[in-house]
Formats: structure tokens, sequence, C-alpha cells
């Protein structure tokens, strides 16, 4: 499995832009799978590009939540690529013209080892991607809007395996450094090995999260990518 970080407001790889938002491309599964688009198209495809990346490659698009800076760039990628498939959470206010799509409401599978927690969540509902590997599971979030912790306790009470790696936008912007540690605790006592706070999740928790995890905090940032048979990163 290899995962490559498109679009993050962090920058990590020369010769890309970052820009406020998330995507990244899961590939090596049995789908090659793109996590939201980012906020917009023309950096989305112009990163993509640089990569090496055709969005043709591309067999679903998974959409977290209806926020700009993770939808905003699907138009312009259905543009190069409409026969992909929309995985998004059903109560999405549009289907954005996509030629197919999946209503997600409960926890599915995708395709093989590869799972939607379903929607979660009372305010903006959201959904994570997670991955089934040897380590163990690899949880993708957009924002988690639903509270990152809460995201991980369905995970384990779903999945009931261990959470290896969680990667992604955390939403602790506006939280107190106490309130991150205690946020770190959680992540400590739910046993999750490795984790990879980027987008939303704030400078101060990325700072926090690198202290405490140490060898086991993953930077993310556009171009980032992670694989489980040593590519860039060995996850
Ligand atoms: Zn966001
Ligand atoms: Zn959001």
């Amino acid at each position: 499995m290899k995962i490559t970080v498109i679009f993050d407001n962090y920058p990590c790889k020369e010769g890309l832009t970052p820009d406020w938002g998330f995507s990244c491309l899961i590939q090596e599964t049995e789908k090659t799978i793109l996590f939201d688009t980012g906020a917009d198209g023309n950096i989305l495809l112009s990163n993509m590009n640089q990569l090496g990346i055709d969005p043709k490659i591309v067999d679903i698009v998974f959409l977290s939540h209806e926020h700009w800076d993770h939808t905003g760039g699907l138009s312009a990628f259905l543009g190069k690529n409409s026969d992909c498939t929309l995985y998004l959470p059903k109560s999405f206010s549009t289907r954005f013209g996509a030629r197919n799509y999946k209503e997600v409401s409960e926890s599915i599978e995708i395709c093989k080892d590869v799972h939607s927690t379903g929607e979660l969540g009372t305010g903006m509902k959201e959904q994570s991607l997670v991955l089934k590997t040897e380590k163990g599971l690899v949880v993708i979030t957009g924002c988690a809007h639903p509270g990152i912790v809460n995201i991980l306790e369905r995970v384990k009470e779903i999945f009931k395996q261990k959470i290896y790696l969680v990667i992604g936008g955390f939403h602790l912007l506006d939280c107190s450094d106490s309130e991150i540690q205690k946020i770190i605790s959680d992540f400590k006592s739910l046993d999750v090995k490795l984790a990879g706070p980027s987008h939303c999740s704030g400078d101060r928790t990325i700072k926090l999260f690198n202290r405490e995890y140490r060898d086991n905090f993953v930077r993310l940032g556009v171009g980032r990518s992670l694989s489980t048979d040593c590519t860039d990163q060995e996850i």
C-alpha cells in the first residue's frame, strides 16, 4: 500500500504547491483511491502532474465531508476522469454531477481491505477511510469534525483491530496545549502506533505530537509519500 499526499497546506516536496485543504492518493490496493480533492482543482491537477500521477488511474474518489477545502478540486478532477466512482456521505447536498456515485451512511467495504467508517458526527457529518494492513489499521481523516478521538474509538469498535497509523486533519486549531495533550494521551490509550497530523491539526498540535510520538511521528505535507514497502518513508 502506498499513500501520497497531493494537497496539503504544509509543504514537503519542492516543485509542488501547498494550499489550504487536503487530498491524498492510495495505491497498491485493489482500487486506486483519491481521498478528498483539496480546495482548488488547478493546484490539485498541477500537483498530480508534478508527481507523475495521471488522473485516469483513479478508480474511486472518496469524499470525507462537504467542505470546500476537501471538495473544491472535484469538478476539475472529474473533467479529467469522469469514469471514476464517487463515494460520498449520504448527507451531502450535491452529487457534483458525477456519472457514478455511491452514497454512504453505514460503514461499508469499498474494495478489498479498504473501508469507510460510515457517516459519523452530529454537526458536519464525515466519513473516514480505514485500510487494513499487516501491521494494523491505517485511518485517514479529512477534518475529523466528529472528533478525532471519537472517530478512532468507533474504528476500534467496528474493526476490532489495532490502529497502526492515523493521518490527515485532526481539527484541533482552536485547542489549548492542555486539550491537545489530552488528545495525545487518548491516542496512546487507544494504542495508536504512528500519528501524522496535518491540514487543520494546527502547528502546535504537530509540534506536540512530534515531541510525544518522537520516532513514531509521521510528518506529512504536499508530496509526502508513505509506503508499506519502503518507497519514501516506510510505515
Ligand atoms: Zn479541512
Ligand atoms: Zn472541514
